[in-house]
C-alpha cells in the first residue's frame, strides 16, 4: 500500500465554497512528494483533512493503509503535520511543548526523545524559555521536532519556507533530506516551482481542487 491513497476526496466548505473537487492520488512510501499549487489550489485543505482538522465531505483517504473514517487514530498516528501556522502556548517551553505533544500521542515516558529532537533542529539551548521569546524560524523548527514526537513514517510539511529567509531555508531544506534519508516519506506543499523541483522526485500540481498533473520531475520537467 502506498503511504497515502486518496480515492474522489471532496471538501465544500459550509459557506459553499469547493475546496477539494475530486482528488485521487498516490504518494509512494518513502518518496518525496511535492504538491505544487497557486494560493487557493485547495493543498491546505487537503493537508487539514489528512491531518484530522478538517472533515471531508466526499471521497476516501488512506494514511499507510488505514482509512481515516475507520481507522482516525490509527491514521493519525502515521502522519506528523507541520502546519504553516506559528501557533503555540506562548506560556510553555519548547521541551514541555513537545512532552506535552508525546502525552497526547501517548509515546511513553521511557520512549520520549524531546532534549535529542530539540538538539535535532538546533534548538537545544532554547529547550527551557517561553516559546514566545523564539524567532519565527525556531518557532518553525520546534514545529518540525513537534511533528516529529510520535515518530510517524510520513511527515507534511505545508508550505515549509513560507516567509522564511534564504539562510534558514536552506538549513530546512537539508534538514528535510536528512529526515528523508532516514526513510521517512515527506510531503510538502508549496507555490514555488523551484522548491518542489529542488526538493522532490515526484510532484503533483493542484488546481481549483483537483489534481492537473502529477510526473516524475523527470517527465515534469522534460515536459515544460
Ligand atoms: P467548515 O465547518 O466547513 O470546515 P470552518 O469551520 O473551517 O468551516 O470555517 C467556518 C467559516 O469560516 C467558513 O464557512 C468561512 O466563511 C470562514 N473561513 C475560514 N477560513 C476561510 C478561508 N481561508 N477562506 C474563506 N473563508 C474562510
Ligand atoms: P491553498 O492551501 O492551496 O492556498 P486552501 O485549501 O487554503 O488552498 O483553500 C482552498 C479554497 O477553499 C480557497 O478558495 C479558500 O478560500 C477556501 N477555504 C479555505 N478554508 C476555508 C474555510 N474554512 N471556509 C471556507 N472556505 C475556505
Amino acid at each position: 500500500t502506498p503511504a497515502i491513497r486518496l480515492t474522489g476526496l471532496e471538501k465544500t466548505y459550509a459557506g459553499g465554497k469547493r475546496a477539494l473537487d475530486g482528488i485521487s492520488l498516490e504518494i509512494p512510501r518513502g518518496s518525496m512528494f511535492g504538491l505544487l499549487g497557486p494560493n487557493g489550489a485547495g493543498k491546505s485543505t487537503l493537508i487539514n483533512i489528512l491531518a484530522g482538522l478538517v472533515m471531508k465531505t466526499g471521497g476516501k483517504a488512506e494514511v499507510w493503509g488505514f482509512d481515516i473514517d475507520e481507522h482516525p487514530r490509527n491514521a493519525k498516528a502515521s502522519i506528523g503535520v507541520v502546519p504553516q501556522e506559528l501557533l503555540f502556548d506562548a506560556f510553555f517551553t519548547p521541551f514541555e511543548t513537545l512532552e506535552l505533544q508525546a502525552g497526547l500521542y501517548g509515546v511513553p515516558k521511557e520512549r520520549r526523545r524531546s532534549m535529542e529532537l530539540l538538539e535535532k533542529v538546533r534548538l537545544a539551548d532554547k529547550a527551557h524559555v517561553y516559546t514566545r521569546q523564539l524567532s519565527g524560524g525556531m518557532k518553525r523548527r520546534l514545529l518540525i521536532a513537534k511533528a516529529l514526537v510520535h515518530n510517524p513514517p510520513v511527515i507534511i510539511l505545508d508550505e515549509p519556507t513560507a516567509g522564511v529567509d534564504i539562510e534558514l531555508r536552506q538549513m530546512l531544506w537539508q534538514y528535510v533530506r536528512e529526515l528523508h534519508a532516514g526513510g521517512t516519506t515527506i510531503v510538502l506543499t508549496t507555490h514555488y516551482l523551484e522548491e518542489a523541483e529542488e526538493l522532490c522526485d515526484r510532484i503533483a500540481i493542484v488546481n481549483h481542487g483537483r489534481i492537473v498533473a502529477d510526473k516524475s520531475k523527470a517527465d515534469l520537467l522534460a515536459q515544460a
